[in-house]
């Protein structure tokens, strides 16, 4: 699966259900292996990646406070990774714990554990909690894993009448392969399958492979940020989003919000939600931040590059020692930018 915490959006409309839904999201992100090593990963996710995966004590110690997650306002978790289905006892602890409380669960997978059909049902079984399927295939991916093997996972699921969804990232306009491919799989989904397309980002191993493409020109990046919700990382930190931060730049940037192993998930989350410049780039993008720092004048506050996407813009922005988060967490956090944002905010989240 590619990665990206959202499938793209259409208009004002599509954009404000986006940011409101991440208000009552939660990513799980429970391991960082994956059987496979997609050139296109932001992750940077492969078989060979050491760390730790999702504990069933620990999935048990995040079930408990499921209850007052719910109570705070979270209706919806995501589990993600790597490859999810490799913590399997863990995210069926959560997945059942969660539909017990009045969760809704999805689950970011690109099936590549779906290797028989023994394999596909024993999993399909131990999650049958989950209630949405978010499948990631592209020519990335099949490079990995037979387009054959993805369409057998796809027939398991529509037989159990279970709902998904598929995303594949294209070029930008989708290359002959691309389109080739997005038919083949609307032809095994059928007609009532969402198929999103999203780019590929220079964020994770998918930068090796677009270093020696020039950035497309336009507009410097000022689309809002798009999380899709706080991250609960295998390790137990909690970040930003699933997307360009779930991994890259820790330790440089300021969107760390402790560790769920010893502390609250609730009160991480509500750190999240009152983070004023993470507010400030959801809200509004990267604008001001940006001129906040040009009007400092210092060269070592400048980003060395201008990224045409925000994600990308948002991955390089962190200086290793931190002064540019600092910077800026300061500024986004006086009174009367406090002020606008929760204007904002009561306008467009609530
Ligand atoms: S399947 Fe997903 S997590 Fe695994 S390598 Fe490919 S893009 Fe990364
Ligand atoms: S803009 Fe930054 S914080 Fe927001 S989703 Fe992208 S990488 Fe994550």
């Amino acid at each position: 699966m590619p990665h990206a915490s959202h499938p793209g959006y259409a208009g004002a409309d599509e954009f404000l259900a986006m940011q409101r839904l991440a208000q009552s999201n939660l990513v799980f992100s429970v391991t960082r292996r994956c059987p496979l090593h997609c050139d296109h990963c932001v992750t940077s996710s492969g078989p060979e990646v050491a760390g730790d995966t999702l504990t069933v004590a620990d999935a048990a110690r995040y079930a408990a406070e499921l209850p007052a997650l719910y109570d705070a306002g979270v209706r919806h978790l995501t589990f993600t990774g790597g490859e999810p289905v490799l913590a399997l006892p863990g995210v069926a602890v959560l997945a059942a714990a969660a539909k017990r409380v009045g969760l809704a669960t999805s689950i970011v997978t690109s099936g590549a554990w779906a290797v028989s059909p023994a394999a596909t049902l024993k999993v399909l079984d131990r999650l049958a909690a989950i209630d949405h399927w978010d499948l990631g295939f592209d020519r990335y991916h099949q490079k990995e894993l037979a387009l054959s093997a993805f369409c057998a996972l796809l027939r398991a699921l529509q037989a159990r009448r279970i709902a998904h969804s598929v995303r594949a990232c294209v070029e930008t306009p989708p290359s002959e392969e691309d389109l080739a491919l997005l038919d083949e799989l609307r032809a095994a989904t059928g007609p009532d399958v969402p198929i999103y397309r999203q780019s590929v980002r220079r964020i994770g191993r998918a930068a090796e492979i677009l270093r020696r493409v020039a950035p497309a020109a336009g507009p410097p990046a000022l689309e809002p940020c798009l999380s899709s919700g706080p991250i609960v990382r295998e390790d137990g930190s909690i970040g930003p989003c699933c997307s360009g931060l779930a991994y890259e730049r820790r330790g440089c940037h300021p969107f760390e919000f402790g560790d769920a192993r010893g502390n609250s998930l609730v009160s991480a989350r509500e750190a999240w939600l009152r983070d004023p410049l993470l507010r400030l780039v959801r809200l509004v993008g990267f604008a001001y931040p940006l001129k906040w720092l040009a009007e400092t004048g210092d060269p070592a506050l400048q980003p060395a590059l201008m990224p045409h996407k925000t994600c990308e813009l948002c991955v390089q922005l962190w200086d290793r020692e931190g002064r540019v988060g600092r910077y800026l967490s300061d500024r986004a956090a006086r009174p009367e930018v406090v002020a606008q944002l929760d204007r904002l905010e009561r306008e467009l989240f609530s």
